[in-house]
């Protein structure tokens, strides 16, 4: 028998009643067997349906010759290429294994039990089960209409608060906070409490009211800007993201990551991706339009659809989410049911190829009473 005693315990402990029925690594081919569907098409994890570009297959195919040799602590090739690229240092650049280690790296680096954690409600889950990792406490701060209330999260924020989660876009709303509030926002935070600006779904915002945080990190040291190679790079599988922040915050979560938390062909996929920039424009085209176009064919159908910035789209159901999740599955569409993200009665789909949202489509419609 196992028993956990680290504050790690404290969510081993908790429920997991709130996972819902698809379990997002579940192979998709086990659900084609268990429905019996010669097809099934997973739209449940806001990844890139364009795949990534040939030029990291090539690059990750070249890299398994020095598959032997350990990967470079650092990703310091990755860091120089994308540094120059986005305006900041290297030493403002720190990767993970995912942006999600980089969430787990800041509130294992600084919270100790009972510290506060402030949040948007609903938000990308992660933020609250690390915080539980480590017997923190997440205020969590109702969104208004899905957009973080970032007057109400100031006004949240205590003695005993360390970080703060923007979400921007939020998942799993899809919407963004105006330019001029989270600059006001990261303004007035306190110089001790850290705001993290989650921006994973960066690539694929077009509004022009959207806040270009990376400049204000050197008058901000507190700001913590989360990006990530999963989502319009097409490398989820791969496991690589980053955070841009001050060098002494990035020299902390350096002694706290593993020696070798990105791999060889996590970074050099990540590196042949930042030369493919026609690769990302064309995800960011189809992904706009569909994201249009499967909006307004939801809107027809009589449905709330939030405004998304994003590559998916949270919308309003009649009943449960969950149930409508069912019958699409039963279909064979994966979606997330909203009860499992905190916005019960919705349906969050990812935007899929054209084909593959024209059978979402076709399936909603039987889907809803
Ligand atoms: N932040 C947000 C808002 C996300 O939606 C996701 C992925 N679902 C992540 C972070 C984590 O992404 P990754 O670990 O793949 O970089």
């Amino acid at each position: 028998e196992v028993s956990a005693v680290g504050t790690g315990s404290i969510l081993a402990r908790g429920s997991l009643a709130h996972v819902g029925r698809y379990a997002p690594g579940k192979p998709i081919e086990e659900v084609q067997r268990e429905l019996g569907l010669a097809r099934v098409i997973k739209l449940a994890s806001n990844e890139n349906a364009y795949g990534c570009s040939p030029k990291a297959v090539a690059a990750v195919a070249e890299e398994m010759t020095r598959a032997a040799l350990y990967p470079e602590s650092f990703s310091s090739a990755l860091a120089q290429k994308l540094s120059a690229r986005l305006g900041v240092r290297e030493d403002q650049l720190l990767f993970g294994n995912g942006s999600d280690e980089i969430i787990g790296l800041l509130t294992r680096a600084f919270l100790e039990v009972g510290d506060e954690v402030v949040m948007a409600d609903p938000t990308f889950t992660r933020y609250e089960q690390n915080v539980a990792i480590e017997g923190g406490v997440s205020v969590k701060v109702p969104c208004r209409d899905g957009v973080h209330d970032l007057d109400a999260m100031l006004g949240a924020i205590t003695a005993k608060t360390k970080l703060v989660f923007v979400c921007n876009p939020n998942n799993p709303t899809g919407t963004t906070v105006g330019k001029d509030a989270l600059r006001q926002f990261i303004d007035q935070v306190p110089d001790g409490v850290m705001v993290v600006v989650d921006e994973a779904y960066y690539e694929y915002v077009t509004s022009d009211d959207y806040l270009q945080t990376l400049p204000l990190l050197d008058a901000h040291p507190n700001l913590v800007v989360l990006r990530t190679f999963s989502k319009i790079y097409g490398l989820a599988g791969l496991r690589i993201g980053y955070a841009a922040l001050h060098p002494d915050v990035a020299s902390v979560l350096h002694k706290v990551r593993g020696p070798f938390n990105t791999s060889r062909l996590a970074q050099v996929a990540a590196l042949a991706s930042l030369d493919d920039p026609d690769f990302v424009a064309m995800c960011r085209e189809q992904n706009a339009k569909e994201r249009d176009r499967v909006a307004q064919a939801l809107l027809e159908m009589g449905l709330r659809v939030y405004p998304s910035q994003t590559n998916f789209l949270l919308f309003e159901v009649p009943g449960s989410g969950a149930a409508v999740a069912d019958r699409l599955l039963r279909q064979g569409i994966i979606v997330r049911a909203g009860e499992g993200l905190g916005v019960p009665g919705t349906v969050r789909v990812s935007l899929g190829t054209p084909k593959d949202n024209d059978a979402f489509l076709r399936a909603m419609k039987h889907s809803i009473e």
